[in-house]
């Protein structure tokens, strides 16, 4: 049994404008140990999806369809209450974007920490202290028996974020959730918190999922990659496998706009027009109106997953005979949600 299990999640936003299908029948696993990185351009529906996991949508949002399972538990039968105290900081972790708005400015670090220890942990006072100072130490925050008392203003960016991931391994979790984690960080500062990732995987044995917007982070942390587009799942993929052998046409795209240490930025490629509406997202498949292979089908019909090669599954009609070998073709049911498929040709 996967850490994680997530299957057709949907999860809409009923606004003036319309109803948002921000995620879409979206299914990804998450193995313990394992960091899966969540990938596809802004408005993809990548945080939308995560958000959900741990019950943080907002109305007018609303998760309407899908099974969430971690450790076999259905966490969509969960109330506020049950999530609030026996999984979100506990069994899950959640690493924001900016680093100032997860740290309370008028607490020290430590005393930010170590109250969550002592919250979910039946430990003193000065054991989460000390068990606080001893996480600041191993995220390679330096003389952290000083720095726990000062304020997160006292802080750099970097440091911040190394406090914030000290956070969010408080409570040993299963699985951590770090969305866009490095985004608001320079290059080098990001490399060094890339390691960190790297490092906290082998160390605690801790399940993760990694959202971002750059394949080419991607490539420095996660063993498997989903990659998102328009609310749906384009392609998963163990992360060497997409890199070398990627099907989804949009996938592909995104590895041509990509920097990479082998590709130099003069030979980027990048993915033309924009993504549509996701109020009215195109008939059939929704990547068809950027796609330069699309066919007549492509708008007819909405394409399911077809298994590749071990592991590999791309949602691609291109796949539904033969391509390379014999694709599986997966049913993919929608339920009744009320919002039908009839999108706008654009
Ligand atoms: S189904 Fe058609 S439009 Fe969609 S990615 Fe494949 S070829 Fe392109």
């Amino acid at each position: 049994m996967a850490l994680l299990e997530v299957e057709d999640l949907r999860t809409y936003f009923y606004t003036e404008a319309g109803i948002v299908q921000a995620v879409d029948g979206v299914s990804f696993e998450v193995e313990r140990g394992e960091t899966f990185g969540l990938v596809g351009e802004s408005g993809a529906g990548k945080s939308v999806a995560v958000k959900s996991l741990l019950g943080l949508i907002r109305p007018p949002g609303h998760v309407v369809a899908g099974d969430i399972r971690f450790k076999g538990e259905d966490l969509t039968e969960y109330s506020e209450a049950e999530l609030r105290e026996q999984v979100r900081g506990t069994e899950i972790s959640y690493i924001f974007q900016d680093p100032m708005s997860a740290l309370n400015p008028v607490f020290t670090v430590g005393t930010q920490i170590s109250e969550i220890i002592e919250h979910h942990r039946d430990v003193s006072h000065g054991e989460a202290w000390d068990q606080t100072v001893e996480l600041l130490d191993d995220v390679g925050i330096p003389d952290p028996g000083e720095r726990a008392n000062q304020y997160p203003h006292e802080f750099s960016g970097g440091m911040q974020q190394r406090a914030l991931i000290a956070m969010a391994l408080s409570c040993e979790p299963s699985l951590i959730i770090a969305d866009e984690p490095t985004t608001a960080l320079d290059v080098t500062i990001q490399a060094q918190i890339l390691e960190l990732f790297d490092d906290i995987k082998t160390k605690y044995d801790t399940g993760m999922i990694y959202v971002t917007h750059d394949l080419g982070v991607v490539r420095e942390v996660c063993d498997r990659v989903g990659v998102m587009y328009l609310g749906e799942m384009a392609e998963t993929a163990p992360y060497e496998e997409l890199y070398r052998n990627p099907k989804h046409p949009y996938t592909q795209a995104l590895l041509r706009s990509t920097v990479t240490a082998d590709r130099r930025t003069d030979a980027l490629d990048p993915i033309e027009g924009s993504m549509p509406s996701a109020v009215d997202p195109p008939s059939g498949c929704r990547y068809r109106t950027r796609c330069p292979v699309a066919f007549d089908d492509c708008s007819r019909a909405e394409p399911p997953d077809y298994d590749i090669g071990p592991d590999h599954a791309a949602a691609c009609l291109r796949y539904e005979e033969g391509g390379d070998g014999d694709p599986k073709l997966h049913e993919t049911g929608r339920p009744d949600t009320g919002v039908g498929r009839t999108g706008g040709d654009r």
